[in-house]
């Protein structure tokens, strides 16, 4: 009887109301995320970038976001980027200085930003990202594509609520950074590469050092993490719940 009761009143509710604003109202209500990606990139990134776009169409309903994604850097304008609360980058970073450009304009107005991999990997040709990374550019990598136990530096941080404090996340491929993210008062790491994976690569070698693995530089509201090499990141449960974690701290931001 009570389910009869709420069908009427909503049927009353939209005979009253003005159709646009029926279509209008649940979009207004979720913030937008938008990925760019970029096929026929390295194959292994653009199959991280693949699974990621699946997972976050899904869980954008119980994460109430709107989710699209484009392959088209050009859509970083201005006009496109006004009502979107997170950019996210699969793996690819803008090419021309309009992209650029409105990418700060669009963060220097407090918009949200989360980066995977190879997104981080910076160009002498835009400093300003360096400075927004943190200072760090890459420096190494392992290769092949290698599992490695990471520490959370922060359990508490709700990023990394659900995941352990320690664990061995499925294969990527790695890097380090010169200087380290760590070594900026401004940025907040995450996740770390243990010790104990050190010499870790093969062909190249990851030898040893301090290698965050994703931080906050807290001067944006950004995040990075470094994984996103390869169809395994979401074969296990931490990196996934690290992202939706991530991905809802930016939203309530
Ligand atoms: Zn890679």
């Amino acid at each position: 009887m009570r389910r009869i009761l709420l069908a009427i009143g909503c049927v009353a509710a939209t005979l009253l109301t003005p159709p646009s604003l029926v279509a209008q109202q649940p979009q207004a209500a979720r913030p937008k995320v938008l990925a760019f990606f970029t096929p026929g990139s390295e194959l292994d990134h653009f199959l991280f970038a693949q699974q990621a776009m699946r997972a976050f169409g899904a869980a954008a309903d119980a994460g109430g976001y709107a989710f699209a994604a484009t392959s088209d850097w050009d859509a970083l304008n201005d006009l496109n980027l006004r009502d979107v609360g997170v950019v996210i980058w699969l793996n690819d970073m803008p090419h021309t200085a309009a992209q650029r450009l409105a990418f700060e304009r669009y963060v220097g107005g407090g918009g949200g930003w989360l980066g995977f991999h190879v997104s981080g990997f910076g160009t002498n040709a835009w400093p300003w990202f360096t400075e927004f990374m943190g200072g760090g550019r890459f420096s190494a990598n392992n290769w092949p594509s290698m599992p490695a136990r990471v520490n959370a530096d922060d359990p508490a941080h709700p990023i990394l609520k659900g995941v352990p404090a320690t664990f061995v996340a499925p294969i990527s491929e790695w890097y380090s950074w010169t200087p380290s993210p760590r070594a900026n008062p401004d940025v907040k790491v995450l996740l770390t590469l243990d010790s104990s994976n050190f010499p870790l690569g093969v062909k190249n070698t990851l030898n040893g050092g301090d290698i965050p693995v994703a931080w906050i530089n807290t001067k944006y509201r950004m995040v990075y993490v470094n994984y996103g090499h390869g169809d395994r990141i979401y074969s296990a449960p931490p990196l996934p719940t690290m992202i939706d974690n991530i991905l809802r701290w930016l939203l309530s931001r």
